[in-house]
């Protein structure tokens, strides 16, 4: 047994060498692709060194909304501080969500006929599509650019008139 080991010994001692040799043939193979890599990343930092950084500190800093934006509606109001709408109905009708609620009366105004006494959108089923502010005849209600508006429950998603003309 004993005489095995010892024949045994040189062939292993061999073979554990020439593995050795061989990872470190890959090793020196490896290499060359490591501080290539390395290389590219280092280029990468000083390239944007002197560009702009894309990331932004939000929400302490906000990120502008392009020219456009759809964000939660106003209904705007006139040079008198009174609401423009006159609850024509243009807007509800043409709401592709049915979104809008409205309930007319008649205006003590002598310039118009009605005005809204409920004029209610469910901010949840609004699609932000713009077609109400593209109806109205009278320019009284308008997408903004807020979209960040957080709420706790559903009902306070439903906007009301005061909330609307506040916006
Ligand atoms: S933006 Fe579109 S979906 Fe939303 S209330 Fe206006 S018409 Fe309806
Ligand atoms: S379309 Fe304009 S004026 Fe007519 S109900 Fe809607 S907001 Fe009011």
């Amino acid at each position: 047994m004993s005489q095995a080991t010892e024949e045994s010994t040189p062939a292993m001692n061999t073979q554990a060498s020439a593995r050795i040799g061989k990872s470190k043939w890959l090793f020196r193979l490896y290499l060359p692709a490591v501080f290539k890599g390395l290389f590219n990343t280092f280029l990468h930092l000083v390239k944007a060194k002197g560009h702009k950084t894309f990331t932004i500190q939000y929400p302490e800093v906000a990120r502008p909304v392009r020219k456009g934006y759809r964000g939660e509606h106003r209904l705007k109001k006139d040079a008198l501080g009174r609401e423009k709408c006159v609850a024509c109905f243009m807007c509800q009708t043409v709401c592709p969500s049915n979104c809008i609620r409205i309930v007319a009366e008649e205006a003590p105004w002598p310039d118009r006929d009605k005005r809204p006494k409920i004029f209610e959108i469910d901010m949840l089923r609004c699609i932000y599509c713009g077609m109400c502010e593209e109806a109205c005849p009278c320019d009284a209600i308008e997408l903004t650019e807020k979209f960040n508006v957080v709420s706790t429950t559903r009902t306070e998603k439903i906007y009301n008139k005061e909330k609307l003309l506040s916006n």
